[in-house]
């Protein structure tokens, strides 16, 4: 794989109309998929909890045909497993397909023999329920952290093209510091390059935060959401957002946890379908592949 410079932020070229291609992304995980919360660590208790995955991805999947958007799907092997038909829909709809791993452990938490075997079972259960190449990872918690660069490896040898599982500031369960624009990740065993997509961040105050995906996104107002988006955009940097069919969900279960951890998952629940509307209808969106294909022209991405 052709080497960059990974440090510099390069700016994305444009479309014809001047404007910059944001990334749009989902985890379709359901509501228990939560990682270090006793009350559903059980995966055997699973398939015993009622569902909202099927209903609340239709709506994201309406949600992206009104506004003509595409996106990129990150299923969990289990889900793929369990709901074949759902990945098939998303396919069909002309999303991009990638994998979030098969069991929702965090990364740096398994052995890079566990990672491989849960990473290429969830590829094959994923790939056959889809019919369609699994292009990308996104880890759980955006748990690559330092001291698993292994898994970039990993992700390479089973055959994935680019990875966005990288969030560029330390955060509860994962983080890792790199550039926060989409480069070439070198730091690896093998000293091969891996294109990386990582979360976006905004200034606020004398820190640098998410804003465009999952607990932060509910958090925010949209004003805000935007004003994050137009920074970004402003120097050619796509911006990323990541959602998940709980974030969707008032109806979702409420797990027992500690009083933060229940703030960062529960916020905002019913704001996230008009924030949606709302970037959707304000600014460009396209899958995670087509933002990195057109970052770099010359690998073999999309
Ligand atoms: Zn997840």
């Amino acid at each position: 794989m052709p080497q960059d410079s990974p440090q510099l932020p390069i700016e994305t070229p444009p479309t014809s109309d001047g404007a910059v291609v944001n990334a749009l992304s989902f985890d379709i995980e359901d509501w228990f998929h939560l990682v270090e919360i006793e009350a559903v660590a059980d995966t055997n208790r699973w398939s015993s909890f009622p569902s909202i995955v099927e209903h609340r991805t239709e709506e994201i999947l309406e949600i992206c045909a009104e506004h003509n958007a595409t996106a990129t799907f990150y299923f969990l092997g289990w889900i793929a497993d369990r709901y074949p038909e759902l990945v098939r829909r998303v396919v069909e709809a002309g999303h991009e397909i990638g994998t979030h791993s098969y069991w929702h452990r965090k990364v740096c938490d398994l052995d890079e023999a566990t990672f491989r075997e849960d990473l290429s079972r969830s590829i094959k259960t994923i790939q056959d329920a889809a019919g369609a190449d699994v292009t990308s990872f996104r880890a759980p918690s955006f748990s690559i952290t330092p001291g698993t660069e292994w898994a970039f490896d990993a992700l390479m040898d089973a055959g994935l093209r680019y990875d966005a599982s990288l969030f560029p500031v330390a955060r509860e369960n994962g983080g890792y510091p790199c550039p926060e624009v989409p480069h070439l990740f070198s730091s690896t065993p093998s000293g091969r390059a891996m294109p990386e997509l990582p979360m976006s961040l905004m200034r606020l105050g004398p820190k640098r935060v998410g804003f465009s995906g999952g607990g932060y996104l509910r958090l925010f107002p949209t004003w805000l959401i935007h004003r994050g988006f137009d920074a970004l955009n402003r120097r050619g940097i796509p911006g990323v957002v990541y959602l998940h069919p709980r974030d969707f969900a008032p109806d979702s279960p409420v797990v027992e946890m500690s009083r933060s951890r229940r703030f960062k998952c529960y916020v905002g629940l019913s704001s996230t379908a008009a924030k949606l509307h709302s970037l959707l209808s304000k600014y460009r969106f396209a899958s995670c592949g087509t933002v990195m294909a057109r970052r770099f022209p010359d690998l073999e991405i999309a």
